[in-house]
């Protein structure tokens, strides 16, 4: 339990061994899946950048990746409008696409990516999330790929922020503001 001047309290979730333990059996599914294809990351910039450095370590040297800039919280609600703050620099055309997302909340952020991705005329789109917000979801959108479920709690760490912090705490935690 960490609290700090802030009146933050965070209730750990899930422990950096644990994170680890799933993060590899996902990449080994991934790898096992695309096997022998070419495949770029593209990864969700800021909150999945920890975990996407975990997961291409585990995948090995054949993975490109790429990044994506996109906001569409502020505090502790996600308003449905996501926004682009910096794209990639690439032609995606004829390419196996592997999202990699922090969370998947409401699911407007990676329905927007999709949407996005399909218009370049790839060759095939997987998801892949470190959480899986189940009953946050306001939009349909398949998830192949996910290391945990959560209830509907807001979490940090493991390179998810509240409002720019937490973003360097090895283990994911509740966020509570007493
Ligand atoms: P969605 O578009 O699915 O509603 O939200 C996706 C984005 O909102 C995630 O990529 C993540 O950046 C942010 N988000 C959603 N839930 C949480 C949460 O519990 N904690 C933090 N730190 N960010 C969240
Ligand atoms: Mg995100």
């Amino acid at each position: 339990m960490l609290k700090n001047k802030d009146n933050h309290i965070i209730e750990p979730l899930f422990s950096r061994d644990l994170i680890e333990k799933r993060v590899s059996e996902v990449a080994k599914q991934i790898a096992a899946d695309f096997k022998g294809k070419k495949v770029l990351i593209i990864a969700v910039l800021n909150g999945s950048f920890i975990f996407c450095a975990d997961l291409i370590r585990k995948l090995g040297g054949s993975f490109e990746v790429d990044f994506i800039s996109l906001s569409s919280y502020s505090n502790m609600t996600s308003d449905g409008k996501v926004k682009l703050l910096s794209n990639f620099n690439q032609d995606l055309k004829d390419k196996n696409i592997l999202i990699v997302e922090d969370i998947a909340d409401t699911g407007n952020t990676l329905k927007f990516l999709c949407n996005l991705i399909e218009e370049s005329n790839v060759k095939s789109i997987s998801r892949c999330v470190l959480l899986d917000k189940r009953a946050a979801r306001k939009t349909e959108v398949k998830i192949e790929y996910s290391c945990f479920n959560i209830e509907d709690n807001f979490v940090v760490g493991y390179g998810l922020d509240f409002n720019g912090l937490y973003r360097g705490l090895p283990y994911i935690g509740v966020l509570k503001i007493k």
